[in-house]
């Protein structure tokens, strides 16, 4: 599943006008990650996309959570980020993680310490996008790194 998604990554590309863009980097490993979010006028992220480069992990996180918050509101996607970010540090408060599906697999990274920010990096750009749009709903255009 993960290595799916690391060859076919869901919602590559890029978002123009009106997009909240965010520029990740996680140097200790090389990945790099540009993320567009436009925001729907209730708030719901109505469309979202990546580019970037760097190891599998990052890249299929960052196409695994494109297509887990595409269409949410932003509280709901902060909610499955914080839950993701409880289940790769292994930290025990959370949701159950039964209602993560397909984002379960992410769980072998707290194994790895090293590889918890490439599974992160992505959902920290999405946050940081959230954090944006909170602070300025209507700029659109704004860009941010994280
Ligand atoms: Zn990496």
């Amino acid at each position: 599943m993960i290595l799916d998604h690391s060859r076919r990554p869901r919602n590559r590309g890029k978002l123009g006008e009106g997009a909240v863009h965010v520029h990740g980097d996680n140097p200790s490993c090389g990945d790099e990650l540009d993320l567009w979010i436009r925001f729907a006028p209730d708030g719901r992220i109505e469309d979202i996309k990546f580019s970037g480069q760097g190891c599998a992990i990052s890249q299929a996180s960052a196409s695994m959570m494109t297509v887990t918050v595409k269409g949410r509101s932003a509280d709901e996607a902060s909610r499955v980020a914080g839950a993701v970010h409880a289940l790769v540090t292994g930290s025990a408060q959370g949701e159950n993680p039964d209602s993560l599906g397909d984002l379960q697999l992410l769980e072998g990274v707290r194994h790895f310490p090293q590889r918890v920010k490439c599974a992160t990096l992505g959902w920290r750009a999405m946050e940081e996008a959230l954090r944006l749009h909170a602070a300025q709903p209507a700029t659109g255009e704004v860009s941010s790194e994280i």
